[in-house]
């Protein structure tokens, strides 16, 4: 089977992407999400990607956390709206690292969990994914994928959180 590199942007919108690629592909989970912030929700959402690769018996590469270096490729673009150019610079950075990541490791392709979200625009994605190596454009919300993410989550007992992950969108406390 191809080897595909999934860039996990979380264990909750993996779930349904794993379900949709397993049969085709040998998988391999890359949990790369610079753009998360504070540390301490990074590392939320890292123990429930682990927890999704144990369950799923897929083998997890964990990238280094350089919030820094995120925040260096969003500057100026800090009071953008949520799916505005702030998010485009944020999905370059981190499929710009699991396009590395795949063609240094002699990965068949990649692709990312985030056309999941019913918040992301996957012609955006595709768009940045297809420009940096062998990517592969599947919009995983279709066949009403976000609502398969949500059961099996809940059905897994994985964290999920209620914010995208930088500290611009976080909400503010009520
Ligand atoms: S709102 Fe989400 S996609 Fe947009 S920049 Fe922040 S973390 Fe990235």
């Amino acid at each position: 089977m191809p080897r595909l590199l999934l860039h996990t942007c979380c264990g909750p919108c993996a779930t349904a992407c794993i379900e949709r690629l397993r049969d085709g592909y040998a998988l391999t989970l890359f949990f790369s999400n610079s753009n998360i912030a504070p540390r301490a929700e990074y590392d939320r959402r890292l123990a429930a990607a682990r927890k999704l690769a144990d369950l799923q018996g897929l083998p997890l590469v964990e990238d280094a956390y350089d919030h820094a270096a995120w925040r260096a490729a969003v500057q100026g673009l800090e009071d953008e709206p949520e799916r505005g150019r702030r998010c485009e610079a944020c999905f370059a950075f981190n499929l710009g690292r699991a396009a590395r990541y795949a063609r240094e490791h002699a990965f068949d392709g990649f692709t990312t969990t985030l056309t999941v979200s019913p918040h992301k625009a996957a012609p955006v994605i595709f768009s940045i994914g297809s420009r940096l190596g062998p990517f592969l454009a599947t919009d995983f919300k279709k066949q009403d994928g976000f609502k398969r993410s949500l059961e099996l989550t809940r059905r897994l007992g994985l964290y999920r959180q209620d914010y995208c992950g930088c500290e611009f969108s976080a909400r503010p406390p009520t």
